[in-house]
């Protein structure tokens, strides 16, 4: 089976987010892409001041808005926007994914604290939370559904408890990654994308099947509200990267500077600042990503670094041979903290590798045929220069690595 490759990007039209390559063969997320380069930001800043206008609470007797935040990614640049280029004062909500690293801990309690905001932790009893894991792990292969479905989720459901219609997100990842949509569209947040994309087709309701011991109780805190009750609401989420220019890399290195934002190195790609609040989500569930789709997140990275000019194609070529195939790290405390072997562990993925990406040699032994695999098969090795600021570690020394289930941050 042929696959077919964007000339530009790394990415290739077997996306799961859907992408299409044109007759030029450049890819719908290249194209997009490049309204990075010719919108007018300055103006499109104004329609976001415009679009928030009205929510402002005048008379302080409620917050403004709601941003949804994590101790990674972009959650210090969208506080950093929101509360000082917006001037709204925010209720940030965190959903506790358990997987939590020092470094995320940290980054939250600093980001709470520096741009002095009030926060609300959800934390979801851990009994159902392993169950849930258990049971998409082990029929889709995910064990991120929680997490993904609660950071979703929790917002939402504030927005409707505590009466505050604005939620502000970052970057829409189908915009950034395939071109879904322009971002004149000014998409906002809908369930529809939540459930198909972001929880892989699987609502709440889809987890349960009368064969297991997972019932309605371990999942309604992961309901979304209906539409009935959203829109008496008048509950709306809409994304900062419709209207500024979205640029992790250089956002994140303008956080590091301003607030001291912590990041570290990682063994399955080249970015130092995404996801380094988890244990699981650049390991575990990476593999994960690789063994279904037949790339990893590197390849992401990747892209988006060659869309910026910052890396030629060869180089994130070389950079993603160099990255997807390395092992996942602390897998030992995933299996601690759901009570399975690693064989156990082990038996699970390898159900999941997509024959069109492995090739099987014998039961313990796979041949990795993806997506990098059918790419300039003799390109030269060329070593790029692109520079991620390392400014941590994950492995410390002094004290075992361990999940944190509840941290308190900066002492
Ligand atoms: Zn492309």
């Amino acid at each position: 089976m042929k696959i077919n490759f964007c000339k530009r990007c790394l990415y290739s039209s077997d996306h799961p987010l859907g992408l299409i390559i044109n007759d030029d063969g450049i890819c719908s997320g290249c194209k997009i892409h490049e309204e990075k380069d010719y919108l007018d930001w300055d103006e499109r800043f104004k329609k976001l001041e415009l679009i928030v206008k009205p929510y402002r609470n005048i008379k302080a007797e409620n917050y403004d808005c709601i941003v949804p935040v994590t101790g990674a990614n972009d959650s210090y640049y969208i506080v950093h926007i929101v509360k000082n280029k917006l001037g709204l004062n925010p209720l940030l909500v965190t959903y506790n994914k358990y997987f939590n690293t020092p470094l995320g801990i940290k980054n939250l309690a600093n980001l709470r604290i520096q741009l002095n905001c009030d926060i609300i932790y959800q934390n979801i009893n851990p009994i159902s939370v392993k169950k849930i894991t258990r049971k998409t792990f082990r029929e889709h292969g995910n064990i991120y559904w929680p997490i993904l479905a609660g950071q979703t989720v929790f917002p939402v459901q504030t927005a409707v408890n505590l009466k505050i219609p604005l939620i502000i997100w970052g970057a829409h990842q189908g915009i950034e990654q395939v071109g879904m949509f322009s971002h004149m569209h000014e998409v906002e947040m809908t369930r529809r994308y939540r459930k198909d994309h972001d929880l892989f087709n699987h609502e709440a309701n889809d987890i349960i099947s009368i064969h297991d011991d997972l019932t309605k109780r371990d999942l309604w805190q992961y309901q979304y509200p209906t539409d009935k009750v959203l829109k008496a609401n008048n509950v709306r989420g809409i994304y900062l990267g419709n209207y500024i220019r979205w640029d992790p890399k250089a956002q994140h290195e303008e956080m590091i500077s301003k607030y001291g934002y912590l990041t570290s190195s990682f063994a399955r790609t080249f970015d130092c600042y995404d996801y380094v609040d988890c244990y699981n989500y650049m390991n575990l569930h990476d593999t994960l990503k690789l063994y279904k789709h037949g790339y990893s997140k590197v390849t992401d990275h990747a892209c988006r670094e060659i869309r910026f000019g910052r890396l030629t194609r060869e180089e994130g070529l070389h950079l993603i041979k160099k990255h997807e195939l390395n092992d996942p790290e602390f897998s030992n405390l995933f299996l601690k903290w759901l009570g399975i072997e690693e064989k156990g562990l082990n038996f699970i993925m390898d159900q999941f590798r997509n024959e069109k990406y492995w090739n099987k040699i014998n039961p313990r032994k796979w041949e990795f045929n993806g997506w990098s695999r059918s790419q300039n098969p003799d390109y030269n090795k060329k070593i790029s220069k692109i520079k991620f600021v390392k400014n941590n570690n994950f492995k410390y020394k002094e004290i075992e690595n361990k999940y944190i289930t509840i941290g308190k941050g900066w002492p």
